[in-house]
């Protein structure tokens, strides 16, 4: 597997990609690692799982294997005392990723993310930061990745350092590097994220753009500033939670039922419905949004729909929804007129 290029090459041309992403919201929800924390313990307890995870995204559209390693990094590992098996997390992750990309012709890539620990004005921490982000892109360049991603950046200075980081160590490798918006229309440094995102390309990162933290809602007219200014490649990947204009994060979203906050217990009193997904990925398209996805809440149904909007059949696409040969509400003609009667009678 190239180790450069193959990102670039699929992006040349107008061309598009769809990403899955959401995979520590998943295995939560599906208990096999803890709300609070969020480590990707699964990956070593259950490396199968994880497998299938990755396949079931491709087979419902995505066109990359993301190496499960959000948090798997020297600070959340020492939250939960775990630090002594941060490289074989990171390298079991890498090589399931790697297998999957291999075996669906899919790209392959690697993760980092904001590290809990960076705190601007302050030397020390950056330089604690700067070695967890060293440590995860040698383990991912020795891997092979085709690109790294850094995501779920509050602060622009923190994003530049990973972006600097996968430079410096990434030999040659490209960096999507995504930042994550508040429910304020600036990043936690205070600059606009447009100009944030315009100030990453300039950097030298080979996509920008904007993930999780919003939904599709909320997160789209951003987009629309960023690619006003972004020259090359931008991406967008929201939650598939409901947000709005008076709770613009996931963070932020109250449950109607208690009055207390969702996030992130409650989060699926607010999922989208998928005909959102499919408004969203229109909309994206139209932008000209070139790296597209989904993150936190992410499943299937969602990316298959998402993949659809953008002109892809995925193999799951062979049972996308037709809804003409169901027996109650679709097409009359198909079945027997006794049934058909007795439902109207029904008022179902
Ligand atoms: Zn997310």
């Amino acid at each position: 597997m190239a180790t450069s290029g193959r990102l670039l090459e699929r992006l040349s041309n107008g061309q598009s990609l769809v990403v899955a992403e959401g995979y520590l919201f998943e295995f939560e929800r599906r208990g096999y690692l803890k709300a609070g924390a969020f480590v990707p313990e699964v990956v070593l307890e259950h490396p199968e799982i994880v497998k299938m995870m990755h396949r079931e995204f491709v087979h419902a559209g995505s066109e990359v294997v993301l190496a499960f390693t959000y948090y798997a990094h020297r600070e959340k590992l020492r939250v939960i005392g775990k630090e002594d098996v941060l490289e074989e997390v990171n390298k079991k992750a890498l090589a399931i990723a790697k297998e999957v990309a291999l075996e669906t012709g899919t790209l392959f890539a690697g993760n980092i993310c904001n590290t809990t620990v960076y705190v601007r004005n302050d030397e020390e921490a950056k330089a604690a930061a700067r070695a967890m982000f060293k440590e995860q892109v040698e383990w991912a360049v020795e891997a092979g990745v085709d690109y790294i991603l850094g995501e779920t950046f509050n602060e622009l200075g923190e994003a530049m350092l990973a972006l600097e980081v996968i430079k410096q160590y990434g030999k040659g490798t490209p960096a999507v590097v995504l930042l994550v918006p508040s429910a304020r229309d600036v990043t936690f440094d205070g600059v606009p994220y447009a100009e944030a995102c315009l100030r990453l390309e300039e950097a030298g990162a080979a996509v920008v753009g904007l993930n999780c933290g919003r939904g599709p809602e909320t997160m789209l007219p951003l987009i629309a500033e960023v690619k006003k200014v972004c020259k090359g490649p931008v991406a967008c990947l929201p939650v598939t939670y409901r947000t709005s204009e008076e709770f613009k994060t996931m963070q932020s979203l109250v449950n109607p039922k208690t009055g207390k906050r969702s996030f992130p217990i409650d989060l699926p009193a607010h999922f989208v419905g998928r005909s959102e997904i499919l408004d969203f990925g229109l909309e994206c398209k139209r932008l000209g949004v070139e790296y597209v996805g989904l993150c936190c809440g992410n499943c299937s149904h969602y990316m298959r729909t998402l993949a659809e909007t953008y002109c892809r059949q995925p193999p799951a696409s062979r049972f996308s929804p037709d809804m003409s040969q169901h027996y109650m509400y679709g097409d009359k003609n198909k079945f027997k007129k006794y049934n058909t009667e007795d439902l109207v009678a029904a008022k179902n």
